[in-house]
């Protein structure tokens, strides 16, 4: 970790320098820094909510961490004052803070140290040691003083959002490969880097995981993440208080720009003007600039053409939604990390039942963990079924590609065959399309699956189909008449 985030308010809640030596004691379990600095992170956000901001400015965040090791937590304060401080009032608060959000890296917390640090003002023989050579020797001097803007605008970022607590498989292999790449590569690597998804399946984590990433290789990289939300709002008040000078100069000297949700700017015209001017400045000067989005560039509505294509010419990677397999590795992660343990055979149901996203997923599991850890008894499938009766229900709603083929092929009075069949003939074709563009809209599956259950028929042409519709029943009320009424009869 480099030295100069300490330097700035925000950032120094999230990161303080720790004393490398610490960790490489051979009894203690290997802890990577970059872990504890995340659950440190963590602590400071939840002490900062509970304890207000100006106690936690005052005495919580000028700490350091100066060890974990066997269930205590040892903590640096800079003053006599502050260590007395700290550990007369907000120790107990910090314990059992700790003890929650360290528990996925190391034994549970069960005490909390407050000591003075031992000569403090001496330089710090931790410095970078994670840069590189060349890298240390021409901004050693600069670190020191200036501390980074993106630093202040990456504070916002989930400390448990990284790479390492991604877990792929086949639906988000390739966005996270690309990600790790982007996060990787010293140069810029693809421009932009769009990456889109359904909603809950991953593409804030990668987001947040490829800013993380970079921070810590790259620490003098300025890396900006936000919300396309955000973008705007902060746009619009630029323009009230006609300061759009420095919100321009704010954006453009970034090395990294991040827009989370872009979808969020379509149809917000002047936003999107902006947005365009920004994003061309900092491609042309061979900027990284990333964005995610709901729908690949060409699917996008309500966004100026050219600002559709231009989003399409770097790397374009989509994540699908998890299949059976990547939703057992994803509550598998969770639940090693998880204080109490949950029978293989519950998750497995779970990965079975719950289909719609990672988020309910994850809700799903922490539910379930909760309950374990209240009641303490051990759960079954029969106990987890009732804890996430709701969750079941709603995905149980879920229409199967099988029922939509039949659905749709007595509706045009076609055999139910034609959906796999290979003839083109108008008055199969459309059917069979109207039925696809169903199993998109109405199930949680990808576009390949969706093919193969039409004839093993290639994901491009699923994807054709689904335009094919959208457009055709913007101008054939017919079309569009049956599709609603296809559409209400299935999900009801
Ligand atoms: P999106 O931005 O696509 O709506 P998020 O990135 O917010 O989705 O993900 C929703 C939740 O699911 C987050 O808590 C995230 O950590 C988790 N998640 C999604 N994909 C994965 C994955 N592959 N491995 C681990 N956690 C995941
Ligand atoms: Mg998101």
């Amino acid at each position: 970790m480099s030295g100069d985030m300490s330097n700035n308010p925000d950032a120094a809640a999230l990161f303080h320098k720790t004393d490398s030596k610490v960790w490489d004691d051979k009894s203690a379990p290997v802890i990577s820094d970059i872990d504890v600095q995340a659950c440190w992170g963590r602590v400071n956000q939840r002490m900062r909510k509970d304890i207000g901001d100006a106690a936690w400015r005052h005495w919580i965040k000028p700490l350091r961490i100066s060890g974990v090791q066997d269930g205590t937590l040892t903590l640096e304060a800079d003053s006599t004052l502050a260590r007395e401080r700290v550990s007369s009032q907000y120790v107990d608060r910090l314990r059992v803070i700790s003890s929650a959000e360290f528990g996925n890296v190391s034994p549970a917390i069960r005490h909390v140290e407050v000591r003075l640090a031992a000569g403090h003002q001496r330089t710090r023989p931790n410095q970078p040691h994670r840069l590189s050579e060349q890298r240390a020797s021409s901004q050693a001097t600069d670190l020191g003083k200036k501390p980074a803007a993106g630093d202040i605008l990456m504070a916002g970022l989930d400390p448990r959002y990284t790479f390492a607590n991604f877990v792929v498989g086949k639906p988000n292999e390739l966005a996270f490969a690309v990600a790790r790449r982007t996060a990787e590569s010293e140069k810029v690597a693809f421009n932009p880097l769009f990456l889109y998804g359904g909603v809950g399946l991953g593409k804030t984590h990668l987001m947040h995981a490829i800013a993380w990433h970079i921070r810590q290789q790259s620490p003098s990289r300025k890396v900006l993440y936000l919300s396309a939300e955000k973008f705007m709002y902060r746009f619009v008040r630029a323009l009230r208080f006609r300061d759009t000078m420095s919100f321009k100069e704010q954006f453009r000297s970034v090395d990294v720009l991040m827009i989370d949700d872009v979808q969020f700017i379509s149809g917000k015209d002047s936003t999107q003007e902006e947005f365009f001017h920004t994003f061309n400045a900092l491609v042309e000067d061979g900027r990284q600039v990333i964005i995610s989005a709901d729908k690949s560039p060409t699917d996008l509505e309500g966004l100026e053409e050219r600002l559709r294509s231009r989003l399409g010419w770097g790397m374009v990677a989509d994540i699908h939604p998890a299949d059976y397999e990547l939703r057992l590795g994803i509550l598998q992660a969770k639940a090693e990390q998880a204080p109490v343990q949950i029978p293989d055979k519950v998750l497995e149901f779970m990965a079975h039942r719950i289909v719609s996203n990672v988020r309910e997923l994850e809700g799903a599991l922490n539910r379930i963990l909760a309950h374990a850890m209240l009641v303490g008894r051990e759960i079954t499938i029969e106990s987890a079924a009732e804890l996430l009766a709701d969750l079941l229900r709603a995905s149980s709603r879920q229409v199967s590609v099988d029922s939509i083929q039949k659905r749709v092929a007595a509706h045009y009075d076609v055999r139910v065959s034609e959906m796999f069949s290979a003839r083109r003939a108008r008055n199969i074709a459309r059917p069979r399309q109207v039925a696809m563009y169903l199993a998109k809209n109405l199930t949680s599956l990808s576009y390949p699956d969706i093919g193969r259950q039409f004839g093993g028929r290639d994901h491009t042409t699923v994807m054709h189909a689904v335009k094919t519709i959208e457009s055709l029943s913007k101008n054939d009320g017919q079309l569009a008449e049956d599709v609603q009424l296809l559409k209400s009869i299935l999900s009801s």
